[in-house]
């Protein structure tokens, strides 16, 4: 009866849900809990007294799409045709879902990561296609010998997360070399490339599939202002896309939703102008770095944490229980809430990993901190 027999309740919402209920620090589901730049605020304040509050065109609301399209031009130095390449989503989530959907036949085999983010699996499994989960290395790099051999007659797609949530790992000069390398061997292949975190990354530099000339003809990029601006709850993104994957992807847009939210569009074109987007790395490079400190003398191990809100730590050395559990037992006996990892893998994987989300004021990183130092 049921179309997704295997798919439960996310873990963010089941351990948000817990936190609550238990009043813990909730550094589990990733969301800031610092106030939206005064700005921004000022700009919807106005927009509500505005006429913006009927649909916009399906593909988004112009201004914007220009915007996004310059902002493509500074960060990346690609030049997208708005028109055709471009789409404002109800999130990053709503992006691929619909990218999935459109381009997904019966079949189709997608090569998915593992670990990785939970939602590129339902919509693959809804088209009726098959996922091809592919280990990567214990460092979280990808072993490029096992997704090469995972390649089928059936391969549709692969999908790549970079920055990496949960590890906060980046694709490196040499990631990408290969990739487009293999793509190249495998012409009727499409990449879908969650880049949710673009803008969040510190020493190691993010390097955008958008910059990457030879597979640009057959590559969906997906990026979210929820993550960019603080603003996860406005669900606000785009992706780019070629042309004639476009006009599929819209087909599925038009349907779903036809557009987004209009009064989050016209605030995020006008901020647009008054914001630096390059500056939000240098804040959550503080933060990471902040409360890594703070975890420096507990008990945790932590693990590297190269972009994202994300810090994966261990506690290998504090307990033998499995990481759902340990997280439960961490609300209740200590108050902070977590993600464990083997929610990201296929087989749930249990490697007494947690993650925490430090997109949080200093205030609550340190209060958090301080119960973590008795764990
Ligand atoms: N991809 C990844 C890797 C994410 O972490 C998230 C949200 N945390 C999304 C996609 C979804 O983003 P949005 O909230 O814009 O739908
Ligand atoms: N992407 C967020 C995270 O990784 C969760 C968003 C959601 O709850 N769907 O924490």
């Amino acid at each position: 009866m049921s179309k997704l027999p295997n798919v439960a309740t996310s873990i963010f919402t089941i351990m948000s849900k817990m936190a609550t209920e238990h009043n813990a620090i909730n550094l589990s589901q990733g969301f800031p809990n610092f106030p939206v730049d005064e700005r921004l605020t000022q700009i919807v304040s106005k927009l509500a007294f505005e006429d913006v509050h009927q649909y916009t065109p399906m593909a988004g609301y112009p201004p914007l799409l220009n915007k996004i399209t310059s902002l493509i031009k500074t960060s990346y130095a690609r030049n997208i045709i708005p028109e055709t390449e471009l789409l404002v989503t109800a999130g990053a989530t709503q992006a691929i879902f619909t990218t999935l959907l459109a381009l997904l036949k019966p079949d189709d085999e997608v090569i998915i990561l593992d670990p990785s983010y939970d939602c590129y699996e339902a919509p693959i499994l809804l088209s009726q296609a098959k996922p091809i989960r592919v280990p990567l290395n214990d460092d979280y790099t990808p072993n490029w010998n096992t997704i090469a051999n995972s390649f089928s007659e059936k391969t549709k797609m692969i999908i790549t997360n970079n920055p990496h949530n949960p590890t906060g790992k980046i694709l490196t000069e040499s990631d990408l070399i290969t990739l487009e390398n293999l793509l190249e061997q495998h012409p009727n292949v499409v990449l879908l490339s969650d880049e949710v975190y673009e803008y969040i990354t510190f020493e190691q530099k993010h390097i955008s599939t958008h910059t990457r000339k030879k597979i640009l003809d057959r590559c969906i990029t997906v990026s979210s202002f929820g993550k960019s601006f603080h603003v996860t709850g406005w669900k606000i993104g785009y992706l780019v896309a070629p042309d004639y994957l476009m006009k599929e992807i819209k087909k599925v847009h038009q349907f779903l939703v036809f557009s987004v939210n209009s009064i989050c569009q016209v605030a995020v074109s006008e901020y647009l102008d008054l914001v630096n987007i390059n500056e939000i790395s240098t804040f959550y490079q503080e933060k990471r770095d902040f409360f890594r400190s703070l975890l420096k003398n507990s008990r945790f191990q932590l693990m590297p944490c190269e972009g994202t809100y994300f810090q994966v730590v261990s506690y290998a050395g504090i307990s033998d229980e499995n990481d759902v559990d340990f997280c439960k037992r961490l609300i209740t006996d200590y108050g902070v809430a977590a993600i464990p990892i083997s929610n990201f893998y296929a087989d749930g994987k249990d490697l007494k990993l947690i993650r925490f989300c430090f997109a949080k004021d200093n205030q609550t990183l340190e209060e958090a901190a301080r119960r973590l130092s008795r764990v």
